[in-house]
């Protein structure tokens, strides 16, 4: 493979390397697309799990973290959190990105200092970020305002959101998307706003929809619509759009997503932590959907086993196999991911960027792996931890399981986590 700058030039199979060339041992598939992150929760991994409650309960959890963030300690977390992904093989990450201003709701002098955090952050770690910035206006689809933590999230009306976020710029290695955080916090007229902000700019457009039945009764009581009817009546779907969990839907829902070419970003090894139920994948594929994957709540930062969930869970749930083909687990992890996040990337093809990742065939879950069934090992048997290389971009940013810019990953992480804990 030659590569110039950050792009596939040219792909040639069955020949002798060239002098000069790096020989990768292993399979080398495209970068991984983590299509669905919330940085900050990274500090939430182990503190959550135990007893009962649900995603309610853990999302007080969750915003005691997220009120104990300033812009520096987000810096801190977030370079960690995206190491890891690194690691794992990830180089490009959608961060679905709403804490936006001071615990007291203020602005910072630079209204989007906490998002140019993420956008650091990604940079350190040597992944690509698409910064899904999002508008999140109201505490319940009953018009409650924001009080607590949310006061944070908050930039008053859709305007205000979209003269702040319109002041973020793509730049080499930051795409600038946009959010509605759901149909809970952003009201129609509101969503109309951010998507048209969306389509100006040919940007993704990302929103949670109908990861809890509560979300889906609530919406129905107060706008007799599902969350998918009240959206696409909003403008919100189509095929820049991406709707994350998609957990509990009608089948006209279904339909809806499909028939608008709205990608599905399937979180599962969070959907199956907060008990949210299992998602319609292979019906929304049928009608239409493209899959993507993403780490979401980040207790567990792992693209394979995201993956082999999507089929697996199905499985559970249908007590049948066979729901998806290995291969197109893999488009989901990569081509389909990359795609909702705005990049040409995803495949190993001329005019690509050039992400490389490497994954060693000599540990103990991969060894006894055939050429023939490569791609069912790693979907089915591989980890985050069997990734010995990574190049994104053009860039090598992981070589024999190292970091080659942060270094010492676990450390970064335990000092980012640790100062959450200090008053
Ligand atoms: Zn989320």
């Amino acid at each position: 493979m030659a590569i110039e700058g950050e792009r596939i030039a040219a792909v040639t199979e069955g020949t002798d390397p060239p002098p000069g060339a790096t020989r990768l041992a292993g399979v080398t598939i495209p970068g991984l697309a983590n299509g669905h992150s919330h940085a900050f929760h990274r500090a939430l991994r182990g503190r959550t799990h135990r007893g009962r409650g649900d995603f309610w309960s853990w999302r007080e959890l969750m915003y005691r973290v997220a009120g104990a963030l300033d812009p520096d300690r987000y810096l801190e977390l977030a370079t960690a959190a995206y190491a890891e992904m690194a690691l794992a093989g990830i180089t490009a990450v959608g961060e679905f990105h709403y804490l936006h201003h001071d615990p007291a709701g203020r602005p910072y002098a630079d209204p989007n200092r906490m998002g140019e955090a993420l956008a650091e952050a990604a940079a350190r770690a040597g992944v690509r970020l698409t910064l899904i910035d999002t508008c999140y206006l109201r505490a319940g689809l009953d018009g409650r305002p924001l009080a607590g933590v949310q006061v944070r999230f908050g930039d008053g009306d859709a305007e205000a959101w979209a003269e702040r976020a319109g002041a973020l710029r793509d730049r080499p290695g930051l795409r600038v998307g946009a959010g509605v955080h759901s149909v809970r916090a952003v009201d129609p007229a509101a969503m109309a706003t951010v998507a048209a902000w969306a389509a100006d700019r040919d940007a993704p457009l990302h929103l949670h929809l109908s990861e809890q039945r509560a979300e889906n009764e609530a919406c129905l009581a107060a706008t007799g619509r599902t969350p998918a009817a009240l959206a696409e009546s909003a403008g919100v779907l189509g095929p820049r759009t991406t709707a994350v969990h998609a957990t509990h839907l009608a089948e006209a829902d279904v339909a809806r997503l499909g028939a608008t070419r709205t990608t599905v970003c399937f979180c599962p090894t969070t959907e199956r932590d907060l008990a949210d139920g299992v998602g319609p994948a292979r019906a929304l594929a049928d009608a239409g959907s493209p899959l993507c994957l993403g780490s979401d709540s980040n207790a567990v930062v792992d693209l394979f086993e995201e993956a082999r969930a999507v089929e697996l869970d199905e499985r559970l749930a249908t007590e049948q196999r066979g729901h998806h083909r290995p291969a197109d687990l893999l488009t989901a992890a990569t081509g389909s991911g990359m795609a909702a996040l705005g990049w040409t990337a995803g495949r190993l093809a001329p005019g690509q960027l050039a992400d490389l990742v490497t994954v060693g065939l000599d540990s103990v879950r991969l060894a006894g792996t055939r050429p023939a069934d490569a791609v069912d090992h790693l979907v089915f048997a591989a980890t985050a931890a069997d990734v010995t290389s990574v190049v994104a971009g053009g860039r090598q940013i992981v070589e024999d399981g190292h970091h080659l810019l942060v270094g010492d990953v676990p450390a970064a992480l335990h000092r980012a986590i640790a100062a959450l804990d200090e008053p």
